[in-house]
Formats: structure tokens, sequence, C-alpha cells
């Protein structure tokens, strides 16, 4: 059987990324989340292992190659998911709806629907489009 570690570096080098301690750390705590995590709780998660700077980097990277995708919550901080594995560099294929809980804020992937194709009238360029449900989560539901 493949470990996950091996499965995580394997994710990095299809990415043209070095394979780190780093880098595996962090795709091992967002992977296990269960939903889109953000920097401050990563640093929480993660510890003293990664610094700051480090884990900025990381998650920048993470987010050019198309590992992971940014996700703004309701109190519009940036938190990350991971990426379907049809993402590469520059390109990402995961654009799906997001599901936000009013309760905890966390943000959750709704990959089965996927964003319509929105064309932009003459002379606009589309940088980016958001659509998102807002609700109460499994997690808090059942508490
Ligand atoms: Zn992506
Ligand atoms: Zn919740
Ligand atoms: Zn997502």
């Amino acid at each position: 059987m493949v470990s996950t570690e091996e499965n995580f570096a394997n994710l990095l080098r299809n990415h043209h990324l070095k394979v780190t301690n780093a880098r595996l750390e962090v795709l091992a705590v967002i992977a296990g989340y269960g939903a889109a995590v953000s920097q401050p709780v990563l640093e929480k998660l993660i510890g003293t292992g990664i610094d700051r700077v480090t884990l900025y980097r990381i998650l920048n990277t993470f987010e050019e190659k198309g590992i992971l995708h940014k996700v703004i919550d309701l109190n519009g901080t940036a938190n990350y998911a991971m990426c379907s594995t049809a993402c590469t560099e520059h390109q990402h294929h995961d654009e799906h709806i997001h599901f936000n809980c009013t309760n905890c804020h966390k943000v959750y992937c709704m990959h089965s629907y996927i964003l319509p194709n929105v064309d932009a009238p003459e002379g606009f360029n589309i940088q980016s489009l958001n659509l998102s449900v807002n609700g109460i989560c499994k997690n808090c539901n059942n508490e």
C-alpha cells in the first residue's frame, strides 16, 4: 500500500516541485482538515515546525502550481483547499461552488457543482468568478 506521504510526494513531483518536509506537512494538514483552511489556522495546526514566511511561500507556490486554490470566507479571510487533479500550473480547472457555514465560518468545496461559463461583454475581462452558498455545515448541525 502506498502511504499518504508517498502520495503527497508524488503530487509535488507531478507539479515539478522539490519534495521537502515542510511542503509534505502542509499538504498533510490541509488534506486532513476536511474544509478549506486559513493561514492563521494552519499556523496553529502546524505549530512551530514551519515559520510564518516559509508557510506563506509554500501556500503561494501551491496556488501558483495548481495544488491549492484560494477561497474567501464570510470574514473575508483567504482559505486554501486542495485542488482536483485536473489543475495544472496557471490553469485551475476546479471552478466549483463553495459552501460557507454561517456558524463556524468554515468553507467547504462542493466539487459536484461547477461554475457556469460566463462570457464577458465586449471590452470586459473576467479575472475571477465566485459563487457560494451559505448555511449550516454538517459538523455544526451535529453539535
Ligand atoms: Zn485548482
Ligand atoms: Zn459549521
Ligand atoms: Zn474549492
